[in-house]
């Protein structure tokens, strides 16, 4: 039986202890010149490459590596350098390279947003100003350097023209064609020169392939590669999809490429199902992502053996690459510097590099059999099993709760028009009431606090005094502000998963289990490993504390049971719906306590509900169904009098809306200021019958907007909106703020309130 084949299709940029990052910030602050960051990074990322060889991995991507993200590499590479950025001939610069990311002094920055439904954010390019050219073949260049400095013949990685095109702006949807008839060009100047350089395989990402498709955007794919096909006839193209099935699967399979990389994991069913009804095309290889690339579990290596062998039924074994179900980038880099993880958790994670282990052990068990691996087999199943089994996931009075949910109460006793009645009448709110999100500055001052108090320098007491003193200040300046429902603040909290992670039952935290989120931004998800509990009060000490200051309402900030689980590793044991179900009758608990305590108003944070939703579009609705469910099982058991707030931070609202509504908020603050027309425009034809609040400025600036431009943005809402249900707010928190910019702009949005109440 021939050897198979595996390979790895992108490895974390970060380094071990985000080396990468602090070189990137040491350049980006003027303490090392342009030479030394590349000298730097070069030393990094060959070391990523023989960390990937060490580990038996026979095909290592090369141009994974980037000094901030990869899209940001296809548009500079290709020249696509918006016009506000100057002129770039054919050459551009580092420095417009980073401008394009972060902005600089004349240009605002180019827009970033989420990679599919990763929390990985790139740098979205912006067609149509330019004609595309190649600049330089970075491809090329990572594959030659590769090639001289270690020996290894790397797989370049590009992200193919489809997905770019589609992830792009600044063209009109029927521009496509001609967008796409540029690019093919350079694109087949990339692939020519890396065929002459002698590169045997490129790896073309088309994670687009995965989304919900038109079969006109079907015949673009096929034209691309049509076209693709005679650039570079004698290259071998990897066409790689990941993060769900394919679309058109039959119609993929069919395109001139020599091979194509599916994922059984997230597209496990799917993929496998084409697999069985459509067969595999003899002609090409098959790259089966089988090890959860974006997930930190172990992998329960006999289980994976076995969806190999159901693969080796429609494809011969030697045509068959074993590889993860996508980039590494997802994944924190390793686990071995985990120390203060308990031994059961420990045990059953896995990151980049125990996951190209695990690859290298499936491997050897098909190549050399399975007598051969039997350890490892059997340490990786006990140690899945060994968790699964704990008592961190068989609470079950959680799970009871769960499975019973229907029988649990889901919505509020009585319906808005009612519930808001006796809320008016409770709290006698003025015509457009004026509040704010929820954080206010966090000042390094907030910030060296805490680190005291867990360094153990400080005292819990002094600490709680410290927070509590800054409640008080706050208070007393909302108060003079004029808002009409304060909050407390905030500064007890890092972010808003971690702090309710750190009180829950079920999470744990790594030391070093780092992901990139954009350019050198790390995250640290929290890990649910267990079933999540409700163990005690979590906030109401802090808001009793800021309600007891004042006579004014308190809203009480909590982060809803979505944004919980969207931003953090999930257990793949069960449905991800299930640990959101398990979260909300968390916070359930955690409302309870609030509105015991005297605390009326309560905010459920959701912004990240909309980042869950599924690529295709027919699962949208499950999704959001349960979205609602576990958002209603939190907040329905509250009084009548009890005013449910919620917040979002997005303004594409339009397709989501019935579901936005479905919440049965109270009160819903939507981020708006960045795109005020559009959205304002969307209630011209959608009534939304609920309280709302507009954003009235954007918060990511530290500009302080005037009396005048908020009036005038209050103008447009109420146009469309009713002033009855109408809040004054910022666009979202304050937290990154400073102090006076955070002030003067409260006053000025309270004082624009004021006026416009005379209106009425
Ligand atoms: N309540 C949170 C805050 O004010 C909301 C943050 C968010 O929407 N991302 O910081
Ligand atoms: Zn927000």
């Amino acid at each position: 039986m021939s050897t198979l084949f595996s390979a790895n299709l992108g490895y974390p940029r970060i380094g071990e202890n985000r080396e990468w990052k602090r070189v990137l910030e040491a350049f980006w602050g003027g303490k090392i010149e342009e030479s030394e960051l590349l000298e730097s990074t070069k030393k990094i990322r060959l070391s990523h490459l023989s960390i990937q060889r060490e580990l038996g991995i026979q095909s290592i991507p090369v141009n994974d590596f980037s000094l901030y993200d990869h899209m940001l590499d296809m548009s500079f590479m290709f020249g696509l350098i918006p016009e506000r950025f100057g002129s770039s001939g054919n050459e551009p610069t580092l420095e417009q390279y980073f401008a394009m990311a972060r902005g600089n002094s004349s240009a605002a920055a180019c827009e970033m947003t989420k990679w599919f439904n990763t929390n990985y954010h790139y740098i979205v390019p912006e067609l149509g100003q330019r004609q595309p050219i190649l600049t330089v073949n970075r491809p090329l260049q990572a594959y030659l350097e590769a090639k001289q400095e270690l020996g290894i013949e790397g797989r370049p990685v590009i992200v193919g023209p489809y997905t770019f095109v589609k992830l792009s702006k600044g063209y009109q949807p029927e521009e496509t064609d001609s967008i796409i008839k540029q690019l093919i060009p350079v694109y087949g100047q990339v692939l020519r020169e890396l065929q002459d350089a002698g590169v045997k395989w490129v790896q073309i990402d088309e994670p687009s392939l995965v989304t919900t498709m038109s079969d006109q955007d079907m015949e673009r794919v096929e034209h691309i590669y049509a076209a693709l096909r005679q650039e570079a006839p004698s290259l071998n193209l990897m066409l790689q999809t990941y993060f769900d099935a394919v679309e058109h699967y039959e119609r993929v399979a069919a395109l001139p490429v020599d091979g194509i990389g599916l994922d059984f994991v997230y597209g496990r069913s799917g993929n496998l199902k084409a697999l069985e009804q459509f067969g595999f095309p003899q002609d090409k290889v098959l790259g089966a992502g089988v090890i959860d690339g974006r997930g930190i579990w172990r992998a329960d290596l006999a289980g994976e053996l076995e969806l190999l062998e159901e693969i080796f039924q429609r494809v011969s074994q030697e045509r068959v690459i074993i590889q993860p179900s996508c980039s590494l980038l997802h994944v924190p880099v390793s686990k071995k510097g985990e120390q203060k993880l308990e031994p059961v958790l420990l045990e059953a994670l896995s990151f980049a590099q125990e996951k190209l282990y695990e690859i290298s052990v499936l491997k050897k068990a098909i190549d050399e059999g399975r007598d051969t691996v039997l350890d490892e087999l059997t340490a990786a199943q006990s140690a899945v099993s060994r968790l699964n089994q704990s008592t961190h996931r068989k609470k079950i009075h959680v799970q009871q709760r769960v499975k019973n949910r229907s029988k649990e109460k889901s919505s509020r006793d009585s319906a808005f028009e009612i519930r808001s009645a006796q809320q008016q009448e409770k709290w006698k709110l003025p015509l457009l009431p004026t509040t704010t999100i929820g954080s206010f500055p966090q000042t390094t001052e907030v910030r060296k606090a805490r680190q005291s108090w867990r360094k153990g320098e400080w005292s819990a007491e002094r600490y709680q005094q410290f927070i509590q003193e800054e409640i008080s200040k706050w208070i007393v300046l909302q108060e003079k502000i004029g808002l009409d429902v304060l909050v407390h603040g905030e500064f007890e909290r890092t972010d808003m998963v971690e702090f309710f992670g750190e009180k829950l039952g079920g999470f744990a935290f790594t030391s070093g289990g780092w992901v990139q989120s954009y350019g050198s931004r790390c995250v640290k998800p929290p890990v649910i490993y267990g079933d999540v509990e409700f163990l005690e009060p979590m906030t109401t000490e802090e808001t009793v504390y800021a309600q007891s200051l004042t006579q004014k309402p308190v809203k009480g900030m909590l982060t809803g049971p979505l944004t919980i689980l969207n931003w953090s590793f999930v257990r793949n044991d069960i449905p991800r719906e299930e640990t959101a179900f398990q979260i909300a009758f968390a916070l359930r608990e955690e409302i309870e306590a609030l509105e015991q305590a005297g605390i009326e108003m309560i905010q459920v944070d959701e912004p990240a509900l909309r980042e869950g939703l599924p690529l295709k579009k027919s699962r949208h609705q499950f999704y959001l169904d349960q979205a609602v469910l576990a958002f209603k099982l939190s907040t329905s058991t509250v009084r009548d009098t009890t005013q449910i707030h919620t917040h979002m931070c997005y303004c594409e609202f339009h397709d989501i809306i019935d579901s936005i509504r479905a919440l049965d908020a109270d009160v819903i603050s939507i981020e708006t200021s960045r795109s005020h027309g559009e959205l304002v425009s969307h209630f011209e034809d959608h009534t939304y019958d609920l309280g709302i609040g507009l954003g009235m400025y954007d918060i990511h600036s530290p500009r302080v907007p005037s009396v005048e431009e908020m009036i005038s943005m209050m103008d447009r809402a109420l146009s469309v909106l009713d002033p009855k249900l109408f809040w004054i707010n910022p666009d979202c928190g304050l937290k990154t703020r400073g102090l006076e910019e955070t002030v003067a702009s409260l006053r000025n949005m309270v004082k624009a309130a004021e006026i416009y109440r005379e209106k009425f």
